[in-house]
Protein backbone atom coordinates (compact mmCIF):
# COMPACT_ATOMS: atom_id res chain seq x y z
CA UNK A 1 0.00 0.00 0.00
CA UNK A 2 1.52 3.17 -1.34
CA UNK A 3 1.29 6.16 1.66
CA UNK A 4 0.18 9.71 0.74
CA UNK A 5 2.24 12.17 2.06
CA UNK A 6 0.50 15.32 1.93
CA UNK A 7 1.42 18.64 2.61
CA UNK A 8 -1.70 20.14 3.62
CA UNK A 9 -0.55 19.65 8.07
CA UNK A 10 2.93 20.90 7.60
CA UNK A 11 2.24 23.58 5.67
CA UNK A 12 -0.38 24.58 8.03
CA UNK A 13 2.19 24.34 10.84
CA UNK A 14 4.86 26.04 9.29
CA UNK A 15 1.89 29.26 8.87
CA UNK A 16 0.69 28.83 12.58
CA UNK A 17 4.51 29.40 13.82
CA UNK A 18 5.13 31.97 10.68
CA UNK A 19 1.78 34.05 12.24
CA UNK A 20 2.94 34.10 15.83
CA UNK A 21 6.29 35.57 14.69
CA UNK A 22 4.80 37.80 12.41
CA UNK A 23 2.37 39.30 14.97
CA UNK A 24 5.55 39.58 17.28
CA UNK A 25 7.58 41.29 14.76
CA UNK A 26 4.26 44.03 13.47
CA UNK A 27 4.32 44.59 17.39
CA UNK A 28 7.77 45.72 17.87
CA UNK A 29 7.10 48.09 14.82
CA UNK A 30 8.33 45.65 11.95
CA UNK A 31 5.64 44.46 9.95
CA UNK A 32 7.03 42.40 7.61
CA UNK A 33 6.11 42.49 3.91
CA UNK A 34 6.91 40.36 0.80
CA UNK A 35 7.13 42.13 -2.72
CA UNK A 36 6.20 40.00 -5.68
CA UNK A 37 7.39 42.03 -8.67
CA UNK A 38 5.31 41.02 -11.99
CA UNK A 39 5.91 41.44 -16.03
CA UNK A 40 3.31 39.72 -17.76
CA UNK A 41 0.06 39.26 -18.29
CA UNK A 42 0.15 35.27 -18.13
CA UNK A 43 -3.08 33.71 -16.19
CA UNK A 44 -1.46 31.72 -14.56
CA UNK A 45 1.00 33.59 -13.27
CA UNK A 46 -1.92 35.55 -12.22
CA UNK A 47 -3.48 33.43 -10.05
CA UNK A 48 -0.26 32.25 -7.95
CA UNK A 49 0.74 35.82 -7.34
CA UNK A 50 -3.09 35.81 -5.88
CA UNK A 51 -2.75 33.10 -3.79
CA UNK A 52 0.66 33.69 -2.17
CA UNK A 53 -0.89 37.23 -1.40
CA UNK A 54 -3.80 35.56 0.09
CA UNK A 55 -2.01 33.51 2.12
CA UNK A 56 0.63 36.19 3.08
CA UNK A 57 -2.22 38.42 4.53
CA UNK A 58 -3.42 35.18 6.75
CA UNK A 59 -0.56 35.04 8.32
CA UNK A 60 -0.29 39.10 8.79
CA UNK A 61 2.29 39.31 6.40
CA UNK A 62 1.74 42.62 3.79
CA UNK A 63 2.36 41.66 0.26
CA UNK A 64 3.17 44.34 -2.60
CA UNK A 65 2.40 43.25 -6.07
CA UNK A 66 4.87 45.82 -8.22
CA UNK A 67 3.34 45.21 -11.86
CA UNK A 68 6.28 46.81 -14.32
CA UNK A 69 3.52 45.73 -17.33
CA UNK A 70 3.81 43.11 -19.63
CA UNK A 71 6.17 44.86 -22.43
CA UNK A 72 9.02 45.91 -19.75
CA UNK A 73 12.21 46.33 -20.40
CA UNK A 74 15.31 44.01 -17.87
CA UNK A 75 16.25 47.70 -17.16
CA UNK A 76 12.80 48.64 -15.93
CA UNK A 77 12.85 45.43 -13.69
CA UNK A 78 16.01 45.78 -12.31
CA UNK A 79 15.60 49.21 -11.26
CA UNK A 80 12.06 48.19 -9.34
CA UNK A 81 14.46 44.82 -8.06
CA UNK A 82 16.88 47.68 -6.79
CA UNK A 83 13.73 50.20 -5.56
CA UNK A 84 13.09 47.22 -3.29
CA UNK A 85 16.38 46.62 -2.23
CA UNK A 86 16.81 50.29 -0.65
CA UNK A 87 13.16 49.98 1.12
CA UNK A 88 13.64 49.33 4.51
CA UNK A 89 10.11 48.57 4.65
CA UNK A 90 10.21 45.52 2.30
CA UNK A 91 11.93 41.98 3.62
CA UNK A 92 11.41 39.41 1.00
CA UNK A 93 11.33 40.01 -2.93
CA UNK A 94 10.13 37.33 -5.65
CA UNK A 95 10.47 38.01 -9.34
CA UNK A 96 7.67 36.35 -11.00
CA UNK A 97 8.03 34.15 -14.04
CA UNK A 98 7.48 34.41 -17.49
CA UNK A 99 9.37 37.23 -18.12
CA UNK A 100 9.39 39.58 -21.10
CA UNK A 101 11.56 38.69 -24.23
CA UNK A 102 15.01 40.02 -24.28
CA UNK A 103 15.01 39.93 -19.75
CA UNK A 104 17.08 37.21 -18.53
CA UNK A 105 15.37 35.17 -15.14
CA UNK A 106 19.55 34.82 -13.67
CA UNK A 107 20.55 38.06 -14.78
CA UNK A 108 17.81 40.20 -13.07
CA UNK A 109 17.41 37.95 -10.13
CA UNK A 110 21.34 39.01 -9.35
CA UNK A 111 19.96 42.54 -8.84
CA UNK A 112 17.94 41.07 -5.55
CA UNK A 113 19.50 42.15 -2.08
CA UNK A 114 20.48 37.90 -1.20
CA UNK A 115 19.31 39.02 2.46
CA UNK A 116 15.43 39.68 1.12
CA UNK A 117 16.27 37.08 -1.88
CA UNK A 118 13.56 35.01 -0.21
CA UNK A 119 13.20 32.01 -2.99
CA UNK A 120 16.51 31.51 -3.24
CA UNK A 121 16.91 33.31 -7.36
CA UNK A 122 19.85 35.42 -7.33
CA UNK A 123 22.68 32.86 -8.36
CA UNK A 124 25.06 34.54 -5.33
CA UNK A 125 22.14 32.41 -2.78
CA UNK A 126 22.35 29.63 -5.05
CA UNK A 127 26.73 29.79 -4.23
CA UNK A 128 26.28 30.77 -0.69
CA UNK A 129 23.81 27.33 -0.47
CA UNK A 130 26.43 25.04 -2.53
CA UNK A 131 29.29 26.60 -0.03
CA UNK A 132 27.22 25.92 3.03
CA UNK A 133 26.81 29.55 3.92
CA UNK A 134 23.84 31.45 5.20
CA UNK A 135 21.21 32.14 2.32
CA UNK A 136 17.79 31.39 1.28
CA UNK A 137 17.30 28.56 -0.34
CA UNK A 138 14.92 28.29 -3.35
CA UNK A 139 11.07 27.44 -1.10
CA UNK A 140 10.39 24.60 -3.66
CA UNK A 141 13.62 22.98 -3.36
CA UNK A 142 13.05 23.36 0.52
CA UNK A 143 9.89 22.25 0.76
CA UNK A 144 11.14 18.52 -0.66
CA UNK A 145 13.66 18.66 2.32
CA UNK A 146 11.01 19.84 4.86
CA UNK A 147 8.24 16.90 3.62
CA UNK A 148 11.27 14.13 3.97
CA UNK A 149 11.68 15.47 7.17
CA UNK A 150 8.23 15.90 8.09
CA UNK A 151 7.47 12.11 7.65
CA UNK A 152 10.63 11.17 9.07
CA UNK A 153 12.63 9.46 5.75
CA UNK A 154 16.32 8.73 6.70
CA UNK A 155 18.59 10.75 4.64
CA UNK A 156 21.87 10.17 5.63
CA UNK A 157 23.97 7.52 3.31
CA UNK A 158 20.64 7.15 1.33
CA UNK A 159 20.33 7.05 -2.44
CA UNK A 160 18.37 10.04 -3.63
CA UNK A 161 17.52 10.53 -7.68
CA UNK A 162 16.49 14.01 -8.81
CA UNK A 163 15.23 13.81 -11.98
CA UNK A 164 15.53 17.82 -13.33
CA UNK A 165 18.28 19.63 -12.93
CA UNK A 166 16.64 23.21 -13.15
CA UNK A 167 18.56 26.24 -11.44
CA UNK A 168 15.36 26.59 -9.40
CA UNK A 169 14.65 23.02 -8.61
CA UNK A 170 16.24 20.26 -9.16
CA UNK A 171 20.15 21.62 -8.65
CA UNK A 172 18.92 23.20 -5.42
CA UNK A 173 16.97 19.96 -4.16
CA UNK A 174 19.92 17.76 -5.33
CA UNK A 175 22.57 19.98 -3.03
CA UNK A 176 20.33 20.09 -0.60
CA UNK A 177 20.09 16.20 -0.48
CA UNK A 178 24.20 15.76 -0.69
CA UNK A 179 24.03 18.45 3.13
CA UNK A 180 22.10 15.94 4.63
CA UNK A 181 24.52 13.32 3.57
CA UNK A 182 22.02 11.05 0.95
CA UNK A 183 24.43 9.93 -2.47
CA UNK A 184 22.72 11.83 -5.22
CA UNK A 185 22.35 11.09 -8.94
CA UNK A 186 21.09 13.78 -11.51
CA UNK A 187 19.05 12.86 -14.38
CA UNK A 188 17.74 15.53 -17.17
CA UNK A 189 16.68 15.30 -20.74
CA UNK A 190 19.69 13.18 -22.12
CA UNK A 191 19.81 10.33 -19.32
CA UNK A 192 19.38 7.39 -20.76
CA UNK A 193 17.53 4.47 -19.14
CA UNK A 194 16.02 6.77 -16.96
CA UNK A 195 14.04 3.76 -15.52
CA UNK A 196 17.15 2.09 -14.18
CA UNK A 197 19.07 5.18 -12.28
CA UNK A 198 14.94 6.05 -10.53
CA UNK A 199 14.68 2.28 -9.86
CA UNK A 200 18.17 2.56 -7.52
CA UNK A 201 16.57 5.39 -5.60
CA UNK A 202 15.33 5.31 -1.63
CA UNK A 203 14.04 8.83 -2.46
CA UNK A 204 13.32 9.89 -5.68
CA UNK A 205 12.28 13.53 -6.41
CA UNK A 206 10.22 14.55 -9.81
CA UNK A 207 10.77 17.90 -11.13
CA UNK A 208 10.86 17.78 -14.90
CA UNK A 209 6.74 19.24 -15.90
CA UNK A 210 5.53 16.59 -17.91
CA UNK A 211 2.77 14.68 -17.06
CA UNK A 212 2.91 11.17 -16.02
CA UNK A 213 6.63 10.34 -16.55
CA UNK A 214 7.13 8.54 -13.88
CA UNK A 215 5.43 5.29 -13.86
CA UNK A 216 5.65 2.13 -11.92
CA UNK A 217 8.44 0.70 -13.92
CA UNK A 218 11.47 3.80 -12.31
CA UNK A 219 9.94 2.61 -8.54
CA UNK A 220 10.82 -0.23 -6.32
CA UNK A 221 8.74 -0.81 -3.36
CA UNK A 222 10.55 1.07 -0.89
CA UNK A 223 10.94 3.81 -3.09
CA UNK A 224 9.72 7.35 -1.32
CA UNK A 225 8.86 9.59 -4.33
CA UNK A 226 8.34 13.56 -4.26
CA UNK A 227 6.79 14.48 -6.93
CA UNK A 228 7.42 18.43 -7.50
CA UNK A 229 5.77 18.69 -11.01
CA UNK A 230 2.84 20.92 -11.70
CA UNK A 231 1.14 20.37 -15.22
CA UNK A 232 -2.29 21.33 -16.46
CA UNK A 233 -4.83 18.87 -17.15
CA UNK A 234 -8.12 19.67 -18.37
CA UNK A 235 -9.93 16.27 -16.86
CA UNK A 236 -8.05 16.36 -13.32
CA UNK A 237 -7.42 20.40 -13.32
CA UNK A 238 -3.13 20.09 -12.19
CA UNK A 239 -1.18 16.54 -12.17
CA UNK A 240 2.10 15.98 -11.42
CA UNK A 241 4.68 14.00 -13.17
CA UNK A 242 3.90 11.06 -11.15
CA UNK A 243 1.25 8.57 -12.71
CA UNK A 244 -0.53 8.20 -9.90
CA UNK A 245 -2.54 5.65 -10.51
CA UNK A 246 0.55 3.21 -11.74
CA UNK A 247 2.47 3.48 -8.88
CA UNK A 248 -0.23 2.99 -6.32
CA UNK A 249 0.93 -0.11 -4.44
CA UNK A 250 4.07 0.05 -6.01
CA UNK A 251 6.35 2.86 -3.97
CA UNK A 252 6.47 3.11 0.00
CA UNK A 253 5.09 6.59 -0.39
CA UNK A 254 4.24 9.17 -2.66
CA UNK A 255 3.23 12.96 -2.50
CA UNK A 256 0.12 14.03 -3.83
CA UNK A 257 -0.33 16.79 -6.79
CA UNK A 258 -1.90 19.40 -5.61
CA UNK A 259 -2.04 19.02 -1.95
CA UNK A 260 2.00 17.60 -1.99
CA UNK A 261 4.86 19.93 -2.17
CA UNK A 262 2.97 23.40 -3.27
CA UNK A 263 1.39 24.30 -0.40
CA UNK A 264 4.31 23.60 1.57
CA UNK A 265 6.55 25.98 -0.67
CA UNK A 266 4.06 29.09 0.07
CA UNK A 267 4.43 28.49 3.68
CA UNK A 268 8.40 28.82 3.10
CA UNK A 269 7.90 31.50 1.30
CA UNK A 270 6.01 33.52 4.13
CA UNK A 271 8.80 31.91 6.69
CA UNK A 272 11.33 33.52 4.78
CA UNK A 273 9.81 36.94 4.70
CA UNK A 274 9.36 36.64 8.38
CA UNK A 275 13.10 35.31 9.09
CA UNK A 276 14.20 38.40 6.83
CA UNK A 277 12.17 40.86 8.88
CA UNK A 278 13.18 39.56 12.26
CA UNK A 279 17.15 39.83 10.97
CA UNK A 280 16.48 43.21 9.99
CA UNK A 281 14.93 44.07 13.18
CA UNK A 282 18.07 42.27 15.00
CA UNK A 283 20.19 44.64 13.22
CA UNK A 284 18.14 47.48 14.27
CA UNK A 285 18.45 46.59 17.98
CA UNK A 286 22.36 45.93 17.75
CA UNK A 287 22.38 49.94 15.91
CA UNK A 288 20.38 50.99 18.62
CA UNK A 289 22.66 49.61 21.07
CA UNK A 290 25.71 50.91 19.19
CA UNK A 291 24.41 54.22 19.13
CA UNK A 292 23.54 54.32 22.97
CA UNK A 293 26.91 53.49 23.13
CA UNK A 294 28.43 56.03 20.84
CA UNK A 295 26.31 58.92 22.69
CA UNK A 296 28.01 57.02 26.04
CA UNK A 297 31.53 57.45 24.86
CA UNK A 298 30.85 60.68 23.94
CA UNK A 299 28.99 61.98 27.28
P1 LIG B 1 12.40 23.30 -16.20
O1 LIG B 1 11.65 23.18 -17.48
O2 LIG B 1 13.24 24.48 -15.94
O3 LIG B 1 13.33 22.01 -16.03
C1 LIG B 1 12.87 20.73 -16.36
C2 LIG B 1 13.99 19.73 -16.20
O4 LIG B 1 13.49 18.46 -16.56
C3 LIG B 1 15.21 20.01 -17.08
O5 LIG B 1 16.36 19.97 -16.27
C4 LIG B 1 15.22 18.87 -18.11
O6 LIG B 1 16.53 18.45 -18.46
C5 LIG B 1 14.47 17.78 -17.39
N1 LIG B 1 13.74 16.90 -18.31
C6 LIG B 1 12.94 17.24 -19.35
N2 LIG B 1 12.45 16.14 -19.94
C7 LIG B 1 12.97 15.07 -19.29
C8 LIG B 1 12.86 13.66 -19.45
N3 LIG B 1 12.11 13.12 -20.40
N4 LIG B 1 13.55 12.87 -18.60
C9 LIG B 1 14.30 13.40 -17.61
N5 LIG B 1 14.44 14.73 -17.41
C10 LIG B 1 13.79 15.56 -18.24
O7 LIG B 1 11.29 23.12 -15.05
P2 LIG B 1 11.34 23.56 -13.49
O8 LIG B 1 11.18 25.01 -13.38
O9 LIG B 1 12.46 22.86 -12.81
O10 LIG B 1 9.99 22.90 -12.99
C11 LIG B 1 9.81 21.50 -13.00
C12 LIG B 1 8.37 21.20 -12.61
O11 LIG B 1 8.18 21.61 -11.27
C13 LIG B 1 7.32 21.94 -13.43
O12 LIG B 1 6.18 21.11 -13.59
C14 LIG B 1 6.97 23.14 -12.58
O13 LIG B 1 5.66 23.60 -12.82
C15 LIG B 1 7.05 22.49 -11.20
N6 LIG B 1 7.28 23.44 -10.11
C16 LIG B 1 6.52 23.26 -9.01
C17 LIG B 1 6.66 24.10 -7.92
C18 LIG B 1 5.85 23.87 -6.68
O14 LIG B 1 5.87 24.67 -5.77
N7 LIG B 1 5.13 22.75 -6.58
C19 LIG B 1 7.60 25.16 -7.98
C20 LIG B 1 8.42 25.29 -9.11
C21 LIG B 1 8.24 24.40 -10.17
Amino acid sequence: MTTILSGKQLAADIRAETSDSAARLAALGTPPRLAVVVATSDESSAWYVRSIAKAAEKCGIICSVVDCGADASAERIASALRELNEDYTVHGVILQTPLPTGADFDDLASSIDFRKDVDGANPLSHGRLVTNRTAFSPATAEAVLALLDHYEVPLAGRRAVVVGRSNVVGKPVAQLLLQRDATITVCHRHTKELAEHTRQADVLVAAVGRAGLVTAEHVAPDTIVIDVGTNPSEQDGLVGDVDAASIHDRAAGVTPVPGGVGPVTTALLLRHTVRSAADTADTADTADTADTADTADTA
